[in-house]
């Protein structure tokens, strides 16, 4: 996996681009924290490994909580329960928007545990096929579990993740800003 930093910085940069116009003061500080720690849930299940659980398990790491299935349930969940209709008025979504939403952040950890060089591949289909996927290219390096973080492989780690999630994560938002400037020039030209 990446480290849940870099997970959430991503799904936080995709949380920025899904609301647009809106700032962190406008929309309740509870979406911006739900949009970080969305695509960190899947990681939930490193308790696999001390419960005994094999990482080949479809209970395993990368299994079940890594599954296309479990992040429309999760997403749906979260916009079910963590909004008022009073705020999805002022933030101007539906909730199914918001799972939609949710459920694509989720997702978005699977993306890039399946761009990771190690480990076992990323169950997507499960619980109909146990398959294991990788994406064909795969430049992030994969971060130990545990205190290995802390050693040169960790820096090594670090440095990968800055370069392929930290700064596309930069430049979605900025791309999306940018986009959200010209719509908005257009429609004061109009
Ligand atoms: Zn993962």
């Amino acid at each position: 996996m990446p480290t849940i930093f870099s997970h959430a910085i991503f799904s936080s940069a995709l949380g920025a681009a899904y609301a647009g116009r809106a700032t962190a003061h406008s929309w309740p500080p509870r979406f911006w924290v739900l949009a970080g720690l969305s695509s960190v849930i899947p990681d939930f299940d490193v308790i696999a490994f001390g419960l005994g659980i094999p990482y080949r398990s479809v209970w395993g790491h990368r299994g079940i909580t890594h599954s296309l299935l479990f992040a429309v349930l999760t997403g749906a969940l979260l916009a079910g329960l963590a909004f008022r209709r009073q705020d999805l008025a002022e933030m101007q979504r539906s909730r199914f928007s918001l799972a939609c939403f949710f459920s694509l952040a989720i997702a978005s950890h699977f993306v890039l545990d399946a761009l990771t060089n190690g480990g076992l591949g990323v169950a997507w289909l499960a619980p109909f096929d146990h398959t294991r996927y990788f994406l064909p290219w795969r430049p992030i390096r994969v971060s130990p579990i545990g205190a290995d973080f802390f050693s040169q492989y960790g820096l090594l780690v670090l440095a990968s993740e800055i370069l392929w999630v930290w700064l596309p994560s930069l430049a979605l938002v900025l791309v999306a800003r940018g986009f959200r400037r010209n719509t908005n020039r257009q429609h004061n030209l109009n």
